[in-house]
């Protein structure tokens, strides 16, 4: 087939899934009544056709062991049975029941939640549900669980609305990730865990954009409030966030997470349907949540 008519049959494609009813992905055109509305995937059929999945999922699982790997040949990965990273695993299994609603793929992920010691204040999920927390973020910002919901459930978002697959796929097939995951390897034959983590970070992360960032975040807190952490801790976070900032301290996720300075009032402007998804899975109404309460101070 040449190109042409190549392009015509892509096209045609794409009009077909277009109009299709909503089983599509089992979203397609959904509109939902309760917390944040869902919004189909971008890109359909040609972005599939573009950006394999398959391939995507083998590249991220590829740097993601290679990732665990290393860390463990540094020491760097903390035990199965130390208690933060219990807790982590045990705030990841109430969300993640939520996340399907947002990407049906999701339910065939394989879902792995680890720990590295670091004092990089960072986390993130690769796509295919692959989870990784620095300790610098939980110790530095002294994150409560609710926090720590607020963070994964954010960093979570970005894997389902499958954010930055065209840049992904673009490193994918241009051979870059191959390459890049040669130069993990060197980087991390030194020394420095700083160094090793950032190289990671590089692999995969790419900056998410602005409009990442605000669905990230109402996505993110529609599904840790179902899961029953209490969305308010978005605020606490992000404000925390913001002050550790101030004073100075490297914050390695604000790099490639740019909120800006408006995405507390995003947040604060959702509360009205992200509190009684809370409440809901509280069995109470917003009008009984008691005030919300942080550690606040900061070290
Ligand atoms: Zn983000």
């Amino acid at each position: 087939m040449n190109k042409f008519k190549q392009a015509v049959a892509v096209l045609a494609l794409c009009g077909i899934v277009q109009a299709a009813p909503a089983q599509d992905r089992g979203q397609k055109g959904q509109v939902v009544q309760d917390g944040i509305a869902v919004k189909p995937l971008k890109g359909g059929a040609l972005r599939d056709l573009l950006a394999p999945e398959g391939a995507m999922d083998q590249a991220a699982d590829q740097q993601y062991t290679a990732l665990l790997g290393q860390a463990r040949q540094k020491g760097v990965l903390v035990a199965e049975n130390d208690p933060q990273v219990r807790r982590l695993r045990a705030i990841a299994e109430r969300i993640i029941p939520h996340t399907t609603r947002w990407n049906q793929d999701a339910q065939q992920w394989k879902w792995q939640v680890n720990l590295l010691k670091s004092d990089q204040v960072n986390a993130f999920c690769m796509p295919g549900g692959r989870i990784a927390f620095f300790t610098g973020i939980i110790d530095k910002l002294r994150l409560t669980d609710d926090e720590i919901a607020a963070v994964m459930g954010h960093e979570i978002a970005h894997a389902l609305r499958e954010h930055g697959r065209d840049r992904q796929a673009k490193a994918t097939t241009t051979g870059l990730a191959t390459s890049a995951l040669g130069a993990l390897f060197s980087a991390w034959s030194g020394y420095d865990v700083r160094g090793l983590a950032n190289t990671a970070g590089q692999l995969y992360v790419l900056k998410f954009s602005r409009d990442e960032e605000r669905e990230a975040d109402l996505v993110g807190l529609d599904i840790s409030a179902r899961a029953g952490y209490d969305p308010r801790a978005g605020i606490a976070l992000w404000n925390k966030m913001a002050a550790l900032n101030q004073s100075g301290a490297p914050i390695d996720i604000l790099s490639t997470h740019p909120g800006g300075a408006n995405r507390i009032q995003q947040i604060q402007s959702h509360m009205n349907v992200l509190l009684p998804l809370y409440a809901r899975s509280k069995n109470t109404s917003v009008d009984r949540l008691p005030p919300y309460r942080s550690n606040v101070a900061l070290r």
